[in-house]
């Protein structure tokens, strides 16, 4: 059953979202609203959990899990939400963000943008590895 595999599994996510969450207290100036975020997807993988225990408790049929699924997806993704405070590209530059930019940088900046140097050539990838001398072409 597929309840039976999130109650097993979904906990060992939850644990890394929440230590996930720690390691952003430690930068709290700059990742508030993440830190935020992180809670609500922890508070919405709970809720799912304790549906799947319900399910399995009450051995009720796991298609159960798809409204409270949807639901959570939903919750997680719209407008400016939980997910949607994650960015994996600069939104000035457009050039892949760092893990450490990606959890714990509110704004979504590449470290040049956040020290006002845009790189010289936007959109090739390169943006965070200016600094270290690399030539784009
Ligand atoms: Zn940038």
């Amino acid at each position: 059953m597929v309840s039976e595999w999130i109650t097993e599994y979904l906990q060992w996510l939850f644990l890394l979202i929440l230590l996930l969450n720690l390691a952003q207290r430690r930068q709290y100036e700059t990742a508030a609203h993440k830190r935020l975020a992180t809670l609500y997807i922890a508070a919405g993988l709970i809720l799912f959990y304790a549906i799947a225990h319900i399910i399995q408790i009450f051995e009720a049929s796991d298609w159960w899990l798809l409204p409270t699924g949807a639901a959570l997806v939903y919750a997680l993704t719209r407008g400016e939400s939980a997910l949607g405070a994650f960015h994996i590209q600069c939104s000035r530059c457009g050039s892949r963000l760092s893990l450490a930019s990606m959890l714990y940088q509110d704004s979504n900046l590449c470290s040049n943008c956040r020290l006002g140097q845009p790189p010289t050539s936007p959109n090739t990838g390169h943006g965070e590895n200016n600094e270290a001398g690399m030539m784009d072409p």
